[in-house]
């Protein structure tokens, strides 16, 4: 996170700040927001936007907020972002024992110090549940998987300004196949998702990126996602002066989920996998931040990709 991104600013100077006044709504907590209806709509015509864009192919799937915890622990999420994980805590025991526990609340104590981990996690991204149910259909065929998915995403980076949420929508678009196959879903997706943002108006920039692999060790893990071009990243400008924030990634996984599931590929070896991730929320910010907050006054080639009438 960047300084820039953790002070909130004056709605006045700074549009993201203007959007997120007049269309989100605040529920007591950073990064955890209301949207009001405009928003709502604005997210509901992108949504189908992208469903216009995506090979028809795609089998598409929604997932809960939560997922399992085991899933999650097998793929390798605590080595990269232990983190920016959430994991459900309930309360577990005898009635005595719940019923003691929420009276500490009730007698002024911490309550929390009863909880213990359910089998559930916050997902951190759309596409994590996908693979072992991928896995669970046997080797991949030659002509390879397609998937659009989506999930209402979780990630503990409590932060104040609209554009790095604790929770958001992520939709992702994931292949899965051999290396070149998922490697050129992927390279096809960046010229396209380019003309995605000129069919919006959103002037925008992709370029290499990293994932924020947490501390030292994950410094090492970033340098090696670079040297090998796993991961881009499409940026547009939400503030005048902030750094331009990511609003997609296009990222190769090499067989690293193949290998964590044992999907095979009929034509031999591991199954290799892609995704593309539509930041939905960000998405819709910048829809607001670039045209202004009253989509009826939006350039027309953008109102007629949208579908305004
Ligand atoms: P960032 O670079 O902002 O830290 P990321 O590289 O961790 O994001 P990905 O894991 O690639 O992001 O997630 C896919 C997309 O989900 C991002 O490109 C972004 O649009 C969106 N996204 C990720 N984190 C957040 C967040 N905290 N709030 C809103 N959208 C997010
Ligand atoms: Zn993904
Ligand atoms: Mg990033």
């Amino acid at each position: 996170m960047s300084s820039v991104e953790a002070s909130s600013r004056s709605p006045a100077s700074d549009p993201l700040a203007r959007v997120a006044e007049e269309l989100l709504l605040p529920l007591g907590v950073d990064g955890v927001h209301g949207r009001r209806a405009v928003y709502v709509e604005i997210y509901e015509r992108l949504d189908a936007f992208i469903t216009h864009q995506r090979d028809p192919a795609c089998e598409l799937l929604r997932f809960p907020p939560v997922m399992s915890r085991q899933q999650l622990e097998r793929s390798g999420y605590l080595k990269s972002f232990p983190n920016l994980l959430g994991c459900v805590a309930a309360l577990h025991g005898s009635e005595a024992s719940i019923r003691a526990a929420a009276d500490v609340h009730e007698q002024g104590g911490e309550w929390t110090r009863a909880l213990s981990a359910s089998d559930l996690v916050l997902s951190p991204a759309a596409c994590y549940p996908l693979y072992p149910l991928a896995a669970r259909r046997g080797p991949v065929q030659q002509n390879g998987l397609l998937f659009d998915v989506a999930a209402e995403c979780f990630r503990h980076e409590p932060a104040r300004t609209a554009s790095r949420q604790q929770s958001f929508r992520m939709r992702e678009l994931v292949c899965i196949d051999t290396a070149a196959r998922a490697l050129a879903f992927r390279d096809a997706w960046i010229p396209r998702a380019r003309t995605l943002a000129e069919q919006l108006g959103l002037p925008c920039a992709i370029e290499p990126a990293t994932d924020p692999f947490f501390g030292r060790v994950g410094q090492v893990m970033a340098v090696s996602q670079r040297q090998q071009a796993l991961k881009f990243e499409l940026l547009i400008r939400l503030q005048s002066d902030g750094a331009p924030t990511a609003c997609m990634s296009f990222n190769y996984h090499l067989d690293h989920f193949g290998a964590v599931w044992e999907i095979g590929h009929q034509g031999g070896g591991l199954a290799h996998t892609a995704c593309v991730a539509f930041g939905m929320d960000r998405l819709v910010l910048a829809l607001f931040c670039v045209h202004g907050l009253d989509p009826r006054h939006w350039p027309q080639t953008v109102r007629k990709a949208l579908s305004i009438g």
